[in-house]
């Protein structure tokens, strides 16, 4: 790479587009990261292709996202939506057509950016037959998961041992916060060298503070009621049941009689068969006696989220575990107080008492407790919202994310790059006929793949 060139990226996220609604089971914070990070990194002077599997046969495979950067949809199975946990099995078809799209565009890489588990192994293969430095964030651990959801956890059988894999393999992983990072030393022995943290961020133009009011009268709410919101995946693990728990308590020991607004599920009207989990939660808040104080509303598109965060008084997600979680950041970036449980990346985004509270996960009364602290002092939690949106304007926001990207970059490709003149420099000296780098030979890297001869793939 030329000295002053920014670097050209290949970014990989198999299930994850940025093109895709957000909202629905496998469409959420890792479709807002590569948007976000790819844009952001070409406003910085990158270029960037992101790679995702095609799954909607009416989409251009190439989209023009904004000047420096295009979303690169590549045929590997049908054209259609498939589970998360049905794609490895297509990850050698995927590896196969970046390579051939790569091939027939002319696309020299400087680097190769892998997300999640699946294009992690991608990134390790491509990378090392293109030689080019890798870099690798993982959204989330098969460890983790495993842990929290035992015998529910649907991961393909490899996940956990690509992931150990691609951890010894790749040059740089980013961790989102500290907890992820220490995940990645404790359970996957990784060495603290490799890993960068670069905490994800949230639009603050697009996500600021609106009238309370007016988006009430917007979205049909009464003017009058104390409004909880969630907004965010459907999936057992966010545990919204909690926040409905927690509400139907705060009822019983108060006189308060909050709203529940509920955003997310599988189609933009909330349908208990397309999300079983809205049919769910449907019944526990039946069972309750809460269900005319909650009202779920399908999946929304980013712009139409200000609106549900301003008419919310608070916004709440207590999940089992976090990997980072974008929603506190939205919800800070709209000025409203944050309850959040205190897992993974949540208190690290969020100051307990001051942009919002932390409760454990999984218990209902610390959080009825806690929403009955900020619904019963609105100058507190006005207060809070107010300092929550100040902390993402210093901390959190996609340019600063993008920038310690591209340092990061710069670092590893400039480390590559020693590493092989150094290799060059060691094989003259052994007495080998001096190479050219082309010649180099690529390194294996011996992660498997089912169906596939892991040396084969690494060739
Ligand atoms: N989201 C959305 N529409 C919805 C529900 C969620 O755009 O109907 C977005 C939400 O605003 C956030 C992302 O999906 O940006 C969820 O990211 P988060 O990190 O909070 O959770 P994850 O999906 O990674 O588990």
């Amino acid at each position: 790479m030329l000295p002053d060139s920014r670097p050209r990226v290949a970014m990989i996220s198999e299930h994850a587009s940025p093109l895709a609604v957000l909202g629905s089971t496998d469409a959420g914070g890792q479709n807002v990261y590569v948007d976000q990070v790819g844009r952001n990194l070409a406003r910085l002077g990158c270029r960037v292709d992101v790679f995702s599997r095609l799954d909607d046969h009416v989409q251009e495979p190439v989209v023009q996202m904004e000047p420096g950067v295009r979303a690169v949809g590549i045929e590997a199975g049908p054209p259609s939506f498939l589970p998360k946990d049905d794609l490895w099995p297509l990850m050698p078809a995927f590896l196969d057509g970046i390579r051939r799209f790569a091939a027939q565009e002319g696309c020299v890489y400087d680097v190769i950016h892998g997300n999640f588990w699946m294009s992690g192994w991608v990134t390790v293969q491509l990378a090392s037959q293109l030689r080019i430095p890798k870099v690798q964030i993982f959204h989330a651990l098969g460890l983790t998961k495993r842990r929290h959801q035992g015998h529910a956890d649907s991961s393909p059988r490899d996940r956990i041992a690509v992931e150990r894999s691609i951890v010894r393999n790749v040059d740089r992983m980013i961790a989102q916060c500290p907890s992820e990072r220490d995940e990645l030393i404790h359970d996957y022995d990784a060495d603290i060298d490799h890993i960068t943290i670069i905490p994800s961020a949230v639009d603050t133009s697009r996500f600021r503070p609106l009238d309370r009011a007016g988006a009430r009268r917007s979205l049909g709410l009464p003017s009058e009621a104390a409004i909880i919101g969630y907004i965010g995946r459907m999936q057992p693990r966010k545990d919204v049941g909690n926040i409905l728990r927690a509400t139907a308590l705060l009822r019983a020991t108060t006189t308060a009689d909050p709203m529940v607004i509920v955003v997310g599920g599988e189609s933009s009207e909330p349908d208990p068969v397309l999300t079983p989990e809205i049919g769910r939660l449907q019944d526990l808040a039946s069972e309750l006696g809460i269900q005319h104080l909650v009202h779920f509303y399908g999946k929304r598109q980013p712009d139409d989220l200000p609106l549900f965060y301003a008419a919310a008084d608070v916004i709440v997600s207590t999940p089992w575990y976090e990997p980072f979680g974008l929603t506190p950041l939205e919800a800070m970036a709209c000025g409203r107080p944050f309850i959040g449980s205190h897992v993974g990346g949540i208190p690290f985004t969020i100051r307990d008492g001051e942009t919002g509270l932390l409760v454990p996960p999984k218990e209902p009364t610390a959080l009825s407790e806690a929403l009955r602290v900020v619904l019963e002092c609105p100058e507190s939690a006005a207060r809070m919202g107010h300092l929550g949106r100040r902390r993402v304007e210093r901390e959190f926001t996609w340019s600063t994310t993008a920038t310690r990207t591209l340092n990061l970059y710069m670092e590893v490709i400039e480390s590559y790059e020693r590493k092989q003149i150094m290799e060059i420099g060691a094989r003259a000296g052994a007495g080998a006929p001096p190479v050219l780098l082309d010649a180099l030979p690529s390194r294996g890297v011996g992660i498997g793949i089912p169906h596939r001869d892991p040396d084969t793939d690494a060739a």
